[in-house]
């Protein structure tokens, strides 16, 4: 199948680690230009190496001016931008009893405000482009947590953007979409699982609830959903939210429910 991505320039916030770096290897293998923004670019350099095309632009995502930056050096290098992946995120624990006010606005501009920011200074180039956005949001905006207000706070933001950008854009020929992962293991998912007691126990226990395959989703499974989304094999989809989890969001409870004790 022809995605058609041959030399779009397409924008990945945080491409170096973990889903974000899935993303960057499956746009270069599709033939696009991938554009790490973000931090860890010794690490991104090395990715960007192993797939022979794109480059590294170091920012940290909670600066405006870094934002605005990451945009113009892209289109510096490579004079058009086709795409933004909004992957850069962290589930920082802010909660209503153990965060304060100040955390939770910290939180917001750790998840949601560079996406605002990086669409607000990239819209003339996608403009132009007729570009697309993928989001990269996560579970927790639907299900909740427990003790993440900031994180679900923004990535339910991400959500109803999807909609609120892909109705806006229409006109000017930019899809929006979204992907939700639930359960991926990633540098990010281990530094959490390290935090734990037991976090064997723990990591059996989580796959035990996914219907399908009773697995962790892939970084490279996220990433396959991404780059269709970005793809002209998506040309009439947009404002959509896509969950490639293995059932995890939306399958009957009765699935790996435990016994009332
Ligand atoms: P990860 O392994 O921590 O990778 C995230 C990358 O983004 C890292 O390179 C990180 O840099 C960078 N980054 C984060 N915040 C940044 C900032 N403010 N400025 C610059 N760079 C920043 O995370 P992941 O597990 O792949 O998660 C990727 C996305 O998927 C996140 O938005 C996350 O919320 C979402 N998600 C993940 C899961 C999962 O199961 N893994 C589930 C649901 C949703 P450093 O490492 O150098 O800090």
């Amino acid at each position: 199948m022809n995605l058609n991505l041959t030399d779009k320039v397409v924008i990945v916030t945080g491409g170096a680690k973990g889903i974000g770096a899935g993303c960057v290897t499956a746009f270069a293998e599709e033939g696009a230009i991938p554009v790490i923004v973000g931090r860890s670019p010794d690490v991104g350099q090395v990715l960007i190496d192993q797939c022979k095309v794109g480059a590294v632009i170091e920012a940290e995502l909670t600066s405006e001016e870094a934002c605005k930056n990451a945009i113009d050096e892209t289109l510096k290098l490579y004079g058009r931008i086709d795409g933004i992946v909004h992957n850069a995120g962290i589930n920082d624990g802010v909660s209503l009893e153990n965060g304060s006010p100040a955390e939770f606005m910290a939180s917001l501009q750790k998840n949601i405000f560079h996406v605002f920011t990086l669409t607000h200074y990239a819209l003339p180039a996608l403009k132009e482009s007729k570009g697309f956005i993928v989001n990269i949001s996560s579970k927790v905006a639907e299900t909740g947590q427990g003790d993440t207000s900031g994180y679900a706070a923004s990535k339910g933001a991400m959500n109803s953007l999807t909609r609120e950008w892909a109705l806006s854009l229409a006109k000017d020929g930019i899809r929006v979409n979204t992907v939700v992962p639930a359960e991926v293991m990633t540098p990010l998912y281990q530094n959490w699982l390290n935090t734990l007691e037991d976090p064997e126990t723990t990591l059996n226990q989580i796959e035990a609830r996914i219907p399908f395959g009773q697995r962790m989703t892939t970084s490279e499974e996220i990433a396959n959903t991404v780059v269709f989304l970005a793809s002209d094999k998506s040309s009439h989809t947009t404002g959509q939210i896509i969950y490639p989890d293995g059932g995890y969001v939306h399958f009957d409870r009765s699935y790996g429910a435990v016994e009332k004790e």
